[in-house]
């Protein structure tokens, strides 16, 4: 650093001792809010992967591009100066799990980080396994700014791994990408030559498409009359089931990946479906098409469509995986799991 920059800088510096006779100054940020904070060096040392020792007196880190802010949390928490990280908003937590990863002292980080994400991963997982909560969990999770699955990938954190990519699978659209995984490392594709978002993204145009599937399989069970009656009319069903099938069309919901709907979430999927249903009021095409077999209608038009296509969107959820976090990066088994992340490795 220009020696006039950086006496500007020491002249600005606020100091801040977290070790009483700490021996090290680290010295971070350029501005107004320039730190310099004095710690132990032992106890970084015994914290870190990164080693010390070969720093001569008077021991400094210089970090002018840091954040000060980040870095003395960074600091406090090696030095049990923290309570918790409630304070920290997305960008500090993201920039927390960057430094802990440079200075390869995830583990001591890991409890810290996954204490502050407990709540988060709670309200996903409530929101993931119920259908009735869908616009909440959506706005959660289109509004969350925090990449969670890169968190959780980086410090190894199975739960909130599973949760989130159970989450991004859901409400993700498509074609969405991180906003910008620069923050953190990502080891996952240097390491493992495995990407865990463009897993997602291929894993997410399945289910969206396994999702027409079952529009479909809920629309026909239980049609049989393919067959036109002995009037030569269509029989009921196949009357009922294709205006259900043309009501389907004309919202997009059959064709979910042509370039009209690329951009269409499983979720935004599952709540035109919903919103379809409710407003079309599936009760009254059955009645626009009459059951043939009169006075005793038919099985097929005796159904409750409407409850049976939310009842439908309901296993679709819960049947929708996340990822292993274990399987992902540790072996080539296939990492999606229904029920969390499996227990045979955890
Ligand atoms: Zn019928
Ligand atoms: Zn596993």
């Amino acid at each position: 650093m220009d020696s006039s920059i950086w006496e500007g800088r020491r002249a600005k510096a606020t100091e801040v001792e977290l070790a009483p006779n700490g021996d090290l100054l680290i010295m971070v940020g350029k501005g107004d809010d320039a730190l310099d904070i004095k710690v132990s060096s032992i106890v970084l040392n015994l914290a870190s992967g990164v080693s010390l020792a070969m720093l001569a007196p008077p021991k400094q880190i210089v970090m002018p591009n840091a954040n000060p802010k980040t870095v003395l949390e960074f600091c406090k928490i090696l030095h049990h100066h923290t309570e918790d990280l409630e304070h920290c908003d997305a960008e500090q937590i993201l920039d927390l799990v960057g430094i802990a990863d440079e200075w390869m002292c995830k583990k001591v980080f890991k409890p810290w980080i996954a204490q502050r994400m407990t709540k988060m991963n709670d309200q996903l997982r409530a929101a993931t396994s119920d259908a009735f909560t869908m616009t909440a969990y959506g706005n959660l999770i289109q509004s969350e700014t925090i990449p969670l699955v890169d968190i959780a990938a980086t410090m190894g954190m199975e739960d909130l791994f599973w949760t989130a990519t159970k989450a991004s699978l859901l409400a993700r659209s498509p074609e969405w990408m991180p906003p910008s995984p620069g923050k953190l490392p990502r080891p996952e594709a240097a390491r493992y030559n495995r990407d865990i978002h463009e897993f997602l993204v291929k894993t997410r145009a399945q289910y969206l498409k396994q999702f027409v599937k079952n529009i479909f399989d809920c629309l026909f069970e239980g049609f049989t009359h393919w067959e036109p009656t002995e009037t030569n009319r269509p029989g009921c069903s196949l009357q009922t089931a294709t205006r259900f099938v043309e009501s389907l069309d004309n919202a997009g919901l059959t064709k979910p990946l042509t370039v009209r709907h690329q951009e269409r979430s499983l979720l935004s999927s599952m709540l035109a479906l919903q919103r379809l249903v409710r407003a079309n009021n599936w009760k009254r095409i059955v009645l626009e098409a009459p059951c043939t077999s009169h006075g005793n209608p038919c099985s097929y038009c005796s159904r409750d469509f409407t409850a049976d296509m939310f009842a439908m969107i309901v296993n679709t959820i819960e049947d929708l995986p996340g990822v292993c976090h274990y399987c992902f990066f540790s072996t080539d088994r296939d990492p999606l799991v229904t029920k969390g992340p499996c227990s045979e490795h955890h």
